[in-house]
C-alpha cells in the first residue's frame, strides 16, 4: 500500500490510569508537531471517541507543558461500555472521520488494546455502513480507507507481553516499597507481623518485585501458588524460624489475585487470621489500593513514557497505511516493536493458564527473568540457609566495595551473601575496600548479618576510592593468601574496576591473584563499561528529578531561569536523563562540551521564550561540562544578558543525589546482578578457569565481559565507556524541550 503522508494523529489514554501516561502524551504531541503533523487528543478514552464533538481537540506545544510530573493522565481516561457495542464503534468511526483522523496512538492496558484491534479490523465495514447510512460522504470515507494504530502499554501491573516494563509499573513499585519500608520500621519496633496486599489480579509482578525489593518474608502471587497444600503451616513455621533467627518484623506480601494450587482465592484477612492463630500475636493488614496508582511518576516512568511516545510517532510515520498494529515496548534499554495482537493474546494466555491451574505454563509465559526473580526471592526469604552439601568444597568468597557509595550496594551484598551461603560457601565481608583487605578487616558474614540491608541506603561494609599501587600489591597478595580467598565480588565504581584490572595484569608477579574477580557496577554516575545501567543511578536520577520538581515549583510565579548542576564526573548520563525527565530545555554535558557560541544561542532562546510568555527556564548542567564555563559563570552570563526579562539562580544539588533509600529498581537490579555474580565466581573456581569479568545490562540482556576487555572499552582520559548508549537520546530530549526555530513564529509562547 503506497504511503499517504500523515498529516494528523489522534491520541487517547484508556483503561486504568498510570503514572507516566502524561510523559507519553507530551512526547506524542511534541514529536508530531516537530514533524509538522497535527495532533488531536481524544479526551476520556474511547468514551470521548464515541461522543465526539468537544472531546476531540487539537493540541499545541503548550497543551502538554508542565505535565510530566503529574500522575494520571491530563486527557482523562474512562471505561466505555458504548465502545464495546457495534453502534458505539460506528459512532466512534464517524467522529474520527469527521476529524480526519486515521492514525491513532492508544495508551492503555490489554483491554484497551484489544478494543483498538477490533476497531481496526472492523474499519472497512464501519466505513461502508457510515456511507450507506449517509452518516459520512463517500469522498470522506475514501480518503480514510485504513486505520493505522500503534499501542503503548499504560498499566501499573506490568502484565503485558511484548515489553519488559509497562508505563506506570515502576512508579507503583515506588509506592509499594515506600509503604513497606515504612511498615517494616513500625513492625520491627513492636516485633509485629504485617500482611500487605498489592495490586495485580493476574500478574504477580508488583508483589514479587515489591517483596524482593523490601526483603519481605513471604510472598503470594497468582502465577506460582505455594506448591504444597499445607502452605499455611509452612508459612507459620518459616516466620517463627525467622523470628528465632533474629528478625524483628515479619512482612507477608500478597498480590490481589493470589490463589492456592486449586484456584481458591487467598485473601489478606484470611492470611492474617491464619498468622494470628499460628503465631499467637496480633497481625495487621494493609491494603495499599489506589495509593499505587497515585503520586509522582518516577524518573523511569517519565523517560519510558517519553521514549515510547516518541517511538510511537516514528513508527506511524514509517509504517504503511495497512500495516498490522504494533505494540511499542522496551527490552533492556531498547525500544521494541511487536505485533499488537500477539502480545494481547500471549498476555491473555497467562490469565488462562492461571485459571486452568497450569502454573508451569503461567511462569514460563512470564519469561525467564520473572522466574529467576522468583527463585531468588525463595532463597532470600528463607529463615536459614540450606545446610552445605557434604563432600562439596566450601569456597571462601569475599565481597568488597570500591569507589563512592551508591544506593543499592547493600542490597547487592545482601543477595551475594545469602545466595553464597545458601549454596554452601563461606562469605567474607571486607570492610573499607581494598585498603581494608590489606589491613585484614575481614569478617565472615552469616545469614542474619545482612538482615534488613535490602532497603538501606549508603554502604554498610564501607568503601574507599583508592587504587592500589607499588607495595600495595604485595600486601594484597599476602592478604588473599592468608585468608585463603577463592574469589572476589567487587561491588563498586571506577576504582574497583581499575583495581580488578590491575590485579589481573599483576598475575604474573603475584600468583595469589590467580583467582576470579567479578565486578558489579555500582555508581550513581553510570559510567562503567559493559553496563548500561549501574546500581545507584536510578536512585540518583529520582533524587534529582524530585529536587528539580521542587525547584520548579518554587519559581512558578517568577520569571526565573534555573541552572541546576548534577553529578556524573565526565559522564553526562544523569544530566541528560534528568533533563529528559524534567523537561529541561537545555542539557550541558562533558561529551559535547560548552562553547561561547552555544551559550549565545541559549541566551537567544531564553530571551525569545521570555518575551513570548515563558515564566520558567530550566538548564541542567553536568558538573564537568566545562571547567571554565562553570555553573556560576553561566548564571552570571544569563543574568546579565537576560536584563529585566528574567533572573537566574543556580542550584548545585551535591550529595543529596547519592543519598536516601535505594529505588526499587536499584534494589532489584542489585539482587539480580549479585545472584549472577556469585554463580559466576563458583563456576570459575570450580572449573579452575579463574577468569575475571565485569557484569552489566547490555542491550536486551545481562552479560559478562572478560576483564581483559576493560582497557579496550574505556575512554581512559575521560573515565567513561567509549560507547554510551544513551547518547542517542540527546536528539529526542532536544526535540521535546523546545519548539524548533521553524515553528517559533506559529507559537505564542514556549512552555517548559
Ligand atoms: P485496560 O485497557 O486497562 O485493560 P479495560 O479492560 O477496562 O482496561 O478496557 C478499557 C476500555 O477498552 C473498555 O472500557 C472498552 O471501552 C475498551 N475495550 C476493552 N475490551 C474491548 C473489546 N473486547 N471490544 C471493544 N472495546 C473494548
Amino acid at each position: 500500500m503506497p504511503n499517504k503522508p500523515i498529516s494528523r494523529i489522534g491520541i487517547l489514554t484508556s483503561g486504568g490510569d498510570a503514572q507516566g501516561m502524561n510523559a507519553a502524551l507530551r512526547a506524542v504531541v511534541r514529536t508530531s508537531l516537530d514533524r509538522g503533523i497535527e495532533v488531536f487528543a481524544i479526551y476520556e478514552g474511547y468514551q470521548g471517541m464515541v461522543e465526539g464533538g468537544d472531546q476531540i481537540r487539537p493540541m499545541i506545544w503548550d497543551s502538554v507543558g508542565g505535565i510530566m510530573h503529574r500522575g494520571g493522565t491530563i486527557i482523562g481516561t474512562a471505561r466505555s461500555e458504548a465502545f464495546r457495542t457495534p453502534e458505539g464503534r460506528l459512532q466512534a468511526a464517524k467522529n474520527l472521520i469527521e476529524s480526519d483522523i486515521d492514525n491513532l496512538v492508544i495508551i492503555g492496558g490489554d483491554g484497551s488494546l484489544t478494543g483498538a484491534h477490533i476497531f481496526r479490523q472492523e474499519w472497512p465495514d464501519l466505513l461502508n455502513k457510515l456511507v450507506k447510512k449517509k452518516m459520512v460522504s463517500p469522498e470522506k470515507a475514501q480518503a480514510h480507507p485504513y486505520l493505522r494504530i500503534v499501542g503503548l502499554v499504560g498499566s501499573i501491573d506490568n502484565d503485558m507481553f511484548g515489553t519488559d516494563m509497562t508505563i506506570g509499573a515502576d512508579s507503583a513499585l515506588h509506592r509499594i516499597t515506600e509503604a513497606v519500608d515504612a511498615i517494616s520500621s513500625t513492625a520491627a519496633s513492636h516485633q509485629r507481623t504485617f500482611v500487605v496486599k498489592v495490586m495485580g489480579r493476574n500478574c504477580g509482578y508488583l508483589a514479587l518485585m515489591g517483596g524482593l525489593a523490601t526483603g519481605a518474608d513471604w510472598v503470594l502471587i497468582p502465577e506460582n501458588p505455594p506448591d504444597v497444600d499445607n502452605w499455611r503451616e509452612l508459612m507459620i513455621q518459616r516466620l517463627k524460624a525467622g523470628r528465632q533467627a533474629g528478625r524483628r518484623d515479619s512482612i507477608v506480601v500478597i498480590a490481589e489475585g493470589a490463589q492456592d494450587r486449586h484456584g481458591k482465592y487467598i485473601g489478606s484477612a484470611e492470611v492474617a487470621k491464619t498468622l494470628e492463630d499460628g503465631l499467637g500475636e496480633e497481625v495487621r493488614v494493609t491494603v495499599l489500593g489506589h495509593v499505587q496508582r497515585g503520586g509522582m511518576p518516577s524518573a523511569f516512568d517519565r523517560n519510558l513514557g517519553t521514549l515510547l511516545g516518541h517511538a510511537a510517532v516514528e513508527t506511524l510515520l514509517s509504517s504503511s497505511a495497512d500495516s498490522e498494529p504494533q505494540l511499542i515496548g522496551m527490552r533492556g534499554n531498547r525500544i521494541t516493536h511487536s505485533p499488537l495482537m500477539d502480545c494481547v493474546e500471549q498476555t491473555r494466555a497467562v490469565a488462562e493458564a492461571i485459571q486452568e491451574h497450569d502454573y508451569e505454563t503461567a511462569m514460563m509465559l512470564r519469561g525467564s527473568s520473572f522466574k529467576e526473580a522468583f527463585e531468588t526471592l525463595r532463597t532470600m526469604l528463607r529463615a536459614l540457609p540450606h545446610p552445605p552439601q557434604p563432600g562439596r568444597k566450601r569456597l571462601r568468597l569475599a565481597v568488597i566495595h570500591s569507589g563512592s557509595p551508591a544506593p543499592g550496594m547493600n542490597a547487592a551484598v545482601r543477595a551475594a551473601v545469602r545466595i553464597g551461603i545458601d549454596k554452601g560457601h563461606i562469605m567474607l565481608g571486607i570492610r573499607n575496600g581494598f585498603s581494608g583487605l590489606m589491613e585484614g578487616t575481614i569478617q565472615e558474614m552469616n545469614w542474619m548479618s545482612v538482615n534488613g540491608w535490602a532497603s538501606r541506603g549508603g554502604c554498610e561494609l564501607g568503601t574507599v576510592r583508592k587504587v592500589p599501587t607499588g607495595s600495595d600489591f604485595y600486601a594484597l597478595a599476602r592478604a588473599i593468601e592468608k585468608h585463603d580467598i577463592d574469589g572476589i565480588l567487587m561491588i563498586g565504581g571506577w576504582t574497583g574496576y581499575e583495581t580488578a584490572y590491575q590485579l589481573l595484569k599483576q598475575r604474573g608477579n603475584y600468583p595469589a591473584f590467580n583467582i576470579p574477580i567479578v565486578c558489579l557496577p555500582a555508581s550513581i554516575n553510570n559510567y562503567l563499561p559493559g553496563s548500561e545501567l549501574s546500581i545507584g543511578a536510578d536512585t540518583a536520577l529520582n533524587n534529582i528529578v524530585e529536587a528539580v520538581d521542587k525547584i520548579k515549583d518554587s519559581a512558578v510565579a517568577l520569571r526565573r531561569v534555573f541552572v541546576v548542576e548534577v553529578m556524573g564526573r565526565s559522564c553526562g548520563y544523569l544530566a541528560l536523563m534528568s533533563g529528559l525527565a524534567t523537561g529541561a530545555e537545555r542539557v550541558y554535558i562533558h561529551e559535547e562540551g560548552v562553547t561561547l557560541k552555544d551559550l549565545e544561542k541559549d541566551v537567544d532562546n531564553l530571551t525569545y521564550g521570555f518575551t513570548h510568555g515563558k515564566r520558567l527556564g530550566l538548564m541542567i548542567r553536568n558538573e564537568a561540562a566545562n571547567p571554565l564555563y562553570d555553573t556560576a559563570f553561566m548564571c552570571k552570563l544569563f543574568e546579565e544578558e537576560g536584563h529585566d526579562l528574567f533572573d537566574v539562580r543556580q542550584s548545585i544539588l551535591g550529595h543529596l543525589q547519592q543519598g536516601g533509600n535505594p529505588s526499587p529498581f536499584d534494589r532489584i537490579q542489585a539482587t539480580r546482578l549479585a545472584t549472577r555474580c556469585i554463580d559466576y565466581l563458583v563456576e570459575q573456581v570450580e572449573g579452575k578457569t579463574a577468569q575475571s569479568a565485569f557484569i552489566g545490562l547490555q542491550g536486551k540482556e545481562i552479560k559478562f565481559h572478560n576483564m581483559e576487555d576493560f582497557d579496550r572499552m574505556i575512554d581512559v582520559k575521560n573515565k567513561r565507556p567509549k560507547v554510551q548508549w544513551w547518547m542517542d537520546l540527546r536528539q529526542i530530549a532536544r526535540v521535546l524541550a523546545q519548539p524548533g526555530p521553524s515553528r517559533r513564529k506559529s507559537q505564542d509562547k514556549i512552555a517548559d
